[in-house]
């Protein structure tokens, strides 16, 4: 059975990188009916806080990405990695130095029976160049990455485990992948240059050697790794801004992966049933804000009336009339925190210059007649779309009027703005009785206008 994992450490808040990293490794375990596991690496006690735990947890749990079994918390396992690396001790492949434990890279790599290839300097996958103290031996293709392509590197005399007696990350994961059982390291690029390593301290184990697959790394605009220069970076930032979790989960899925064809809406189910890691690219993906917020912009429509209720919840707005929920499903609104707003807004009683509801082409007493008329029809409609629709169509044809006499004074007494919904629309949204109100409002300011 495949199993992955996602392995943050609760260093800081759940990026949004390291939520498409979890994605991938969660879509592809379920892809293929396997296990999807979760693991804290939480051995940098200075740094690992019960907050950003927090933080990671509900921001996994938000976005629908569920783990499989108990959570494994490295940190409560650190005798485990001391008697695992005591062995390599042992067998003359790591030293004591100055109370740390010290792989022997030369000594490892003879007994793996590698030829050695001594370096002084060595160019990293990004092209940057890397100066280890002492020598570092580069291993020419020591492993295959289903994204990569074979992977090679360098490896050094590394530190195993500190003198505090906590593993250093490339211990700890590379005995907890054994242990969990993974089949498959999903991760972020970012980690290609620790894998040669990893892979040698496999082999010095005798562990399995998990298939790999590094995940390339979002960018921003100007193609430097996503960061608060670009955009806000952290998944519960986008909670808070009002992006629904279905959105994020969609547009995450889009940057990397590719369906093959010009589709881009995808619930997690069809994530589920359609990804394939041989359809993830190579190269980083740009991260694009507009494409977000046209994506949440869909998701808000198409919520249904219950779901726009609870979602509306975290930003003030309680309850939604029919009327309010369908002017939502019109769309327009990128976020739920913009949908909160007009619906609070449209619930004030609106202030404006009556001035205003005058139409530029017309004149106060058509547009008298066209409020009152409208008012009179409204007592006795029914409150759909189509006879609101229809009475104020016969508004202008009995009254010889234009639609600018009608409908726009009667769009600025429902919204008090130069700009908004339809008046049908905004009738729907606010009920008959405080349209009605609203207009004789508006009646009453435009004769005491001078
Ligand atoms: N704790 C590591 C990180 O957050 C995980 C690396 C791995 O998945 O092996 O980058």
């Amino acid at each position: 059975m495949i199993k992955t994992r996602f392995a943050p450490s609760p260093t800081g808040q759940l990026h949004i990188g390291s939520a498409r990293t979890a994605l991938f490794a969660f879509l592809f375990a379920k892809h293929n009916e396997g296990e999807f596991a979760l693991r804290i690496e939480d051995t940098d006690q200075g740094r690992s806080t019960k907050e950003f735990e927090k933080n990671i947890l509900e921001g996994l749990d938000w976005l629908g990405i569920n783990h499989d079994g108990e959570i494994l918390y490295q940190s409560s396992r650190l005798e485990i990695y001391k008697s695992a690396v005591e062995k390599l001790v042992q067998n003359g492949f790591a030293v004591e130095k100055d109370g740390a434990i010290v792989l022997q890279a030369k000594e490892a790599l003879e007994k793996l029976g590698i030829p050695l290839e001594p370096i002084k300097t060595f160019v990293g996958w990004r092209g940057e160049k890397t100066r280890e103290n002492g020598v570092a031996y580069f291993l020419k293709n020591i492993g295959d990455d289903l994204i990569h392509g074979k992977i090679s590197g360098a490896i050094s005399d590394t530190v195993l485990l500190r003198s505090d007696g906590t593993p250093t990350f490339h211990l700890a994961v590379v005995i907890d992948d054994e242990e969990m059982g993974i089949t498959h390291v999903v991760r972020g690029d970012d980690h290609l240059s620790n894998t040669p390593l990893h892979i040698i301290l496999q082999k010095l184990f005798n562990y399995n050697i998990p298939k790999y697959a590094h995940i390339p790394m979002i960018l921003g605009t100007d193609r430097s790794k996503l960061s608060k220069r670009h955009a806000a970076t952290a998944v519960s930032d986008y909670k808070k801004m009002g992006y629904l979790p279905e959105a994020l989960v969609n547009f995450m899925a889009l940057l990397g992966w590719n369906p093959k064809d010009d589709r881009e809406i995808f619930s997690l189910d069809d994530l589920i049933r359609e990804f394939k890691l041989e359809n993830v690219n190579k190269s980083g993906a740009i991260f694009d804000i507009e494409k977000l917020n046209w994506m949440n912009g869909g998701y808000i429509q198409v919520e249904s009336p219950k779901a726009k209720v609870e979602s509306l919840k975290d930003f003030g707005v309680d309850e939604l009339s029919v009327g309010e929920s369908e002017l939502i499903s019109r769309g327009g609104f990128k976020t739920l925190q913009e949908a909160a707003d007009y619906i609070t807004q449209l619930r004030k009683t609106p202030e404006y210059d009556s001035s205003l509801l005058i139409f530029k082409k017309s004149d106060k007493e058509k547009t008298n007649i066209g409020l009152k008329t409208t008012s009179e029809k409204l007592s006795n409609a029914d409150w759909s779309e189509e006879l609101l629709q229809k009475a104020l169509e016969s508004v202008v044809s009995e009254k010889n009027l234009t639609n600018g006499d009608v409908f726009w004074p009667v769009r600025v007494a429902l919204s008090g703005a130069e700009k908004s919904p339809s008046p049908v629309e905004l009738l729907l949204a606010l009920g008959k009785d405080e349209s009605i109100k609203r207009i004789t409002k508006a009646i009453n300011g435009l004769e005491n206008q001078n």
